[in-house]
């Protein structure tokens, strides 16, 4: 693959395209620019330089935008509110479709772009930076168009959801395209306008969809992206208000922050936070395909996802069985180029995500830990290979903590109970995992599991992707994908006597 990466003037566009995809019309993207008001401008100040983590080398620059480009971005958002909210629900739906279709039509670019970027194998990378968010899109834009924006309670009163305002969307680099599309989808469904900070690691790919938005002819201001870093440009959108709400999607640390800022503001603030995801197998359950299953789950993207499975929580009587077959599928994983075919296991996203990483496997053994795999395959790279744990204490480090990482933890249960028990012991509830032969009993350990999501003897996202997404207890506030989340992006305002209902 060809990637260009020189770092030129705003408004000379660099293309990011491979010679090997015949037939397909390359998007050109803006090099080191922001995008306000339907412009792509350069800023004054230092750029960023984005990496690739599997050979280093940089792919192209982004501003680290100022609080004044922030601040301009808002009003833009705020210039083009009224307009875009009043518009016809369906209008906005057709928009949506629109990116859909461009999304699709640049697809495979846009996946190598992602690959790139992130680590992700480009397999991976195909389905879930392409596929699910054009169908995000399009199932939004369904929903758009049928909701119940207007309807009339018992007492006769007329009750409206409008657009909540200005949305301050702030997203993590770990799924970026579809964290960046689960926030435009329903926010732009909804009325809203808004303002995008991507994560510093990742922004290309929200160039990218600006340039999409561009293309879609999307009117100026309605999408507005300013790049940067969290502490600088981000800090600086959080503080400087000018939003109605802000969409944050990362972690606890930073979500905390985000929340009680905005909680001085009085201001809406729905947040998509970390996870430390039980995966529970009874003893009826088909123990060979659990545990595939889950280690499966666990090292998408090298186990660098919100809702991995991260504790595989099986029978004491098994656990030894369950970590051999467990070591066995993380031994039989590809490391090596994302792009590459064959490749199974990307790199780690940073320097600072592998000593993580690597960080809490030392932690682990010094706490006594049996760790299989885990090392670092060269001694300069982000590749770290697999690790299962187990023989570990359930207040270790690497059992409370989300490592973000591929590392997959084993603990023995006695029973039904206290496998519940071990699940909800978590200070985090985002997603779970659970595994019995006995459907009934499956559906009974489903509801007594405290999290956003569960998913029942390995099933995963339906084609349809519209099941509401978010957390129980410090995995969040809120939810994504489907009427929830549209739902997050609306105020609602009762007219009590209304002359002319509509
Ligand atoms: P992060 O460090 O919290 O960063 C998330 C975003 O916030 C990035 O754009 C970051 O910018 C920005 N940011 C950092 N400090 C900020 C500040 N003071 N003010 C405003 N913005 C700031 O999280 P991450 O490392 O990117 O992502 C990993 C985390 O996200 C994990 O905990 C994971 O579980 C969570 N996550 C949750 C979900 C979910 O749906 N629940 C989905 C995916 C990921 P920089 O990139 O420049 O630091």
């Amino acid at each position: 693959m060809e990637l260009h990466a020189r770092h030129r003037h705003a408004r000379e566009p660099v293309t990011l395209m491979t010679a090997t995809q015949a037939g397909v019309v390359a998007l050109t993207i803006p090099q080191d620019a922001v995008f306000i008001g339907g412009q792509w401008e350069k800023v004054p100040g230092e750029s960023i330089a984005v990496v690739n983590p599997a050979n280093g080398a940089v792919m192209g620059r982004v501003p680290n935008a100022d609080a004044a480009t922030g601040a301009r971005a808002m009003a833009a958002a705020r210039t083009a509110l009224d307009d875009w909210s009043a518009r016809p629900p369906a209008e906005r739906a057709d928009f949506l479709d629109a990116l859909a279709d461009a999304l699709e039509a640049h697809g495979e670019q846009l996946a190598r772009l992602a690959s790139s970027e992130i680590g992700m194998p480009l397999a991976e990378s195909r389905a879930v930076q392409a596929s699910l968010p054009a169908k995000v899109l399009r199932s939004t834009a369904e929903i758009a168009r049928t909701f119940a924006f207007e309807s009339r309670d018992a007492s006769g009163s007329t009750i409206t959801r409008e657009a909540v305002g200005v949305v301050l969307g702030i997203t993590p680099w770990n799924f970026p395209v579809h964290q960046i599309i689960a926030k435009l989808a329903p926010a732009l469904a909804a009325g809203c306008t808004l303002v995008l900070k991507p994560a510093e690691l990742t922004p290309l790919n929200a160039v990218f969809i600006a340039r999409l938005c561009e293309e879609v002819s999307l009117p100026p201001g309605v999408v507005n992206l300013v790049t940067g870093t969290g502490a600088e440009t981000g800090e600086a959108l959080v503080r400087g208000g000018g939003y109605d709400l802000v969409s944050f999607t990362g972690s606890l640390k930073i979500g905390r922050h985000i929340g009680a800022v905005a909680g001085e503001q009085v201001v809406r603030a729905t947040l998509e936070l970390g996870g430390k995801s039980p995966a529970v197998v009874l003893d009826d359950a088909d123990l060979e395909a659990a545990v595939r299953t889950t280690v499966k789950n666990c090292f998408t993207n090298a186990g660098q996802k919100c809702n991995a499975p991260t504790r595989l929580l099986v029978p004491e009587a098994r656990r030894a069985e369950a970590v051999a077959i467990a070591t066995e599928a993380a031994n039989a994983y590809v490391l090596g180029d994302p792009l590459e075919d064959g490749t199974t296991m990307g790199p780690l996203a940073s320097p600072v995500q592998r000593d993580k990483v690597l960080g809490f496997l030392e932690a682990a053994r010094a706490e006594g830990a049996t760790v299989n795999g885990g090392d670092l395959v060269d001694p300069n790279g982000l590749f770290v290979r697999p690790a299962i744990v187990t023989d570990v204490a359930e207040d270790a480090t690497v059992v409370r903590e989300e490592v973000f990482g591929p590392v997959l933890v084993v603990l023995g249960h006695s029973g039904e109970d206290d496998a519940v028990r071990l699940a909800n012991d978590s200070e985090y509830g985002l997603s779970a995992e659970v595994w019995s032969g006995d459907e009934a009993r499956a559906a009974r350990l489903a509801r007594r599991i405290k999290a956003g999501q569960v998913r029942v003897n390995g099933v995963r996202t339906p084609p349809l992707p519209i099941s509401p997404f978010g957390g129980y207890k410090r995995s969040g506030l809120g939810r994504e994908m489907g009427p929830f989340a549209l739902e997050e992006f609306l105020e609602v305002k009762a007219i009590l006597g209304d002359p002319v209902p509509s």
